[in-house]
């Protein structure tokens, strides 16, 4: 499908991140509270204000509570005929036009919020160039990979209360340490602080006990882009023998935008060839994955944004849909609003790592920035930015930024306790 054209005629470029094949769905502040709304062209248009108006009517009222949890939690089909209710609302020639016009707010004028309540966060760790770039620095080239690790999507539990929206800033942690000479820990702020360059995938239709990797497909209502805040010096001391914990909960950054499935459906594509075959309840069932371009880029306080790594999310193992299969073989029930992290993107090549981790070897190779900076791992002050598209024909399904400044650690948080 090419092009589609909307009304809204900064949509209608190539270029344009949000045209009217994307109708991305955020949440944005209001003096009210928050409001629903669509990014199309260069505007947001307010859609719990124009449906309140009576200029836009669903099957049912979706947009009263100011984010999307009531429509992620609907049938598929809702999602379909939701979408084909918005997108002929503001497609070129539509009656609408009259009434949606004057709720329009440029996008460079709104606050993002939450656009949807975690339900629980699972992170996972299935990129297999991330998980071989970290098992070689820790374990050598020869052991990087665990012996489960190309059978099946490893993952852990992560914290819903850690995830916050683009925009929101995030403060250094505290956290205790391995001892400097081996000998006994230490309290102090992470001095190893990174990113994490991630999809993150929304459960939509609940489930109880396991599902196919098809009926898990189906059940994804949309993506963002997703940074992983990680304390990996707290990581270092406390990872073993149950993964990470402290390291991990700081924060989790969301872009403000989801894009739903049905708008990545073009840009489909095949997962990496498998070295042992999966089992059958995580076969692939179709092209898994999307061809999804990122970037992620550090800009030090008051200085010029360097590019840091690009990559894409056909890089990934195993998809969302085979994670989301395997989280519920033991029968865990999924919720609507759940959110799988995809684990760590990165590519093959040096300039395609998706953590300052493997960019800086572990902080042996540190990384050179446009002003003359260099960075191992992230200082305070650093804004930290991911950006994210998939090329249709002729258009472009974009997911905006997701970016989040570093602030100091504050002082002490147990200052006085007794030792
Ligand atoms: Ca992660």
């Amino acid at each position: 499908m090419p092009l589609e054209k909307s009304w809204v005629t900064s949509a209608n470029s190539a270029n344009c991140a949000f045209p009217l094949n994307n109708l991305p769905l955020g949440s944005m502040k209001t003096e009210n509270g928050a409001a629903c709304a669509v990014a199309i062209g260069d505007f947001a248009v307010n859609l719990t204000a124009a449906e309140a108006a009576g200029l836009i009517s669903f099957a049912k009222p979706l947009c009263v509570d100011g984010n999307w949890d009531h429509l992620i939690s609907e049938p598929s089909q809702t999602w379909a005929s939701f979408r084909r209710t918005l997108k002929s609302a503001l497609a070129l020639g539509s009656s609408a036009e009259a009434g949606l016009n004057s709720y329009l707010v440029p996008l460079a004028d709104i606050t993002p919020n939450m656009p949807f309540i975690v339900a629980e966060y699972t992170d996972f760790y299935a990129g297999r160039h991330h998980a071989t770039n970290v098992g070689t620095m820790f374990r050598g080239a020869e052991n990087a990979l665990p012996p489960n690790w190309l059978h099946i999507p490893i993952g852990y539990n992560g914290r819903a209360s850690s995830v916050v929206v683009s925009g929101t800033d995030v403060r250094r942690p505290w956290g205790q340490l391995k001892g400097p000479n081996d000998d006994l820990p230490t309290f102090a702020p992470c001095a190893r602080f990174d990113f994490e360059l991630e999809m993150g995938a929304i459960v939509g239709r609940p489930s109880t006990g396991p599902v196919s990797v098809a009926q898990a497909d189906a059940m994804i209502f949309g993506y963002v882009l997703l940074n992983d805040w990680s304390a990996r010096d707290i990581q270092a001391w406390e990872y073993q023998p149950l993964g990470p914990f402290q390291a991990k909960a700081t924060a989790t950054s969301i872009s403000p935008w989801i894009v739903m499935k049905e708008a990545l459906e073009p840009c489909r594509t095949e997962t990496p060839p498998r070295e042992f075959e999966l089992l059958p309840h995580l076969r692939d069932c179709g092209p898994m994955l999307y061809d999804i371009d990122l970037e992620v880029s550090l800009t030090p306080q008051g200085q010029k944004a360097s590019t840091l790594a690009r990559t894409n999310y056909r890089e990934m193992y195993f998809s969302s849909a085979q994670q989301l299969a395997h989280h519920t073989t033991s029968g865990c029930s999924m919720r609507s609003g759940d959110l799988l992290g995809s684990g760590t993107i990165s590519g093959p090549e040096k300039h395609q790592r998706g953590s300052l981790l493997e960019l800086s070897w572990g902080g042996k190779e540190p990384m050179e920035l446009a002003e003359g900076q260099s960075r191992s791992f992230l200082q305070d002050g650093d804004k930290l930015t991911l950006s994210g598209h998939a090329q249709g024909e002729g258009y472009l399904i974009g997911f905006g930024e997701c970016s989040g400044v570093v602030l100091p650690a504050l002082s002490n948080p147990f200052e006085g306790e007794k030792e």
